[in-house]
């Protein structure tokens, strides 16, 4: 589940070093994730967040392959690869938001790699076995504000998701409170400063074919469809709480 031997020797080789300079080891991300600059460029690494379900645990919507390769394959090279393109920088950040919102002044594989790792960190939380229905609350009416109802949303989310061409992302997104729906190319995403819409992304879908070929093949509207029974709103909600 978790990043490789080598990778991890790489994290704890930096831990070590950031360790001598006062900065115990585990909170390494945490730092990163509290917005505090301590760490000096190229000593920061990123790691793949835990799945927070089973790889079969989104059946039949997502099957178990698809998950094993998606998570364990696709989103640990992003990190490694990520981690890779953050030595070669000296751009100082806080946190790994802040890369991705001034993603402008960061080179292309900080840009694609970094996108990677944020957008499936996302989406595998906006995911559960068991989900789906619609939300409530503030998130529910503010679809409603911006839609003028959760179906009307979730027709044009579903469209923007099947007829991104492709590779790519659909998202619905809080501009200030607003909601709207976009899509972004490759591993781009609203919250980057290259952003055509940009905003908060609260809820994304991957339409990257890696996302479900082995099931789907050339199927994508069933894959978006099948997708909407594991939205966890709670989630989203709390992108919102959040924004
Ligand atoms: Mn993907």
């Amino acid at each position: 589940m978790h990043a490789d031997p080598s990778s991890r020797r790489g994290f704890l080789k930096k831990s070590a070093l950031l360790a001598a300079a006062g900065v115990a080891a585990s909170s390494i991300n945490k730092l990163a994730g509290a917005g505090l600059n301590l760490a000096p460029p190229g000593t920061v690494s990123f790691e793949l967040p835990p799945l927070p379900y089973a790889f079969d645990a989104l059946e039949p919507a997502i099957d178990k392959m698809t998950m094993e390769i998606h998570y364990g394959k696709h989103h640990a090279a992003y990190v490694a690869n990520l981690n890779k393109a953050m030595e070669k920088t000296t751009e100082p950040f806080s946190s790994p938001e802040e890369i991705i919102r001034n993603i402008s002044k960061y080179p292309v594989p900080v840009r694609n790699n970094g996108g990677g790792h944020y957008n499936h960190s996302l989406f595998w939380k906006i995911m559960k076995p068991g989900g789906g229905g619609q939300p409530s609350g503030p998130l529910s009416e503010a679809i409603n504000t911006a839609f003028g109802s959760f179906d009307n949303f979730r027709t044009k989310f579903t469209e923007a998701a099947v007829k991104h061409f492709g590779s790519g992302w659909a998202w619905l997104l809080s501009a200030n409170g607003r909601l709207e729906i976009a899509s972004t190319p490759n591993q781009d995403n609203p919250l980057m400063d290259t952003a055509e819409t940009r905003g908060i992304p609260l809820l994304g879908i991957d339409v990257w074919e890696h996302a479900y070929y082995l099931k789907y093949q050339n199927r994508r509207a069933e894959y978006v469809n099948a997708w909407w029974s594991l939205v966890n709103w709670d989630a989203v909600s709390d992108n919102l709480r959040k924004r």
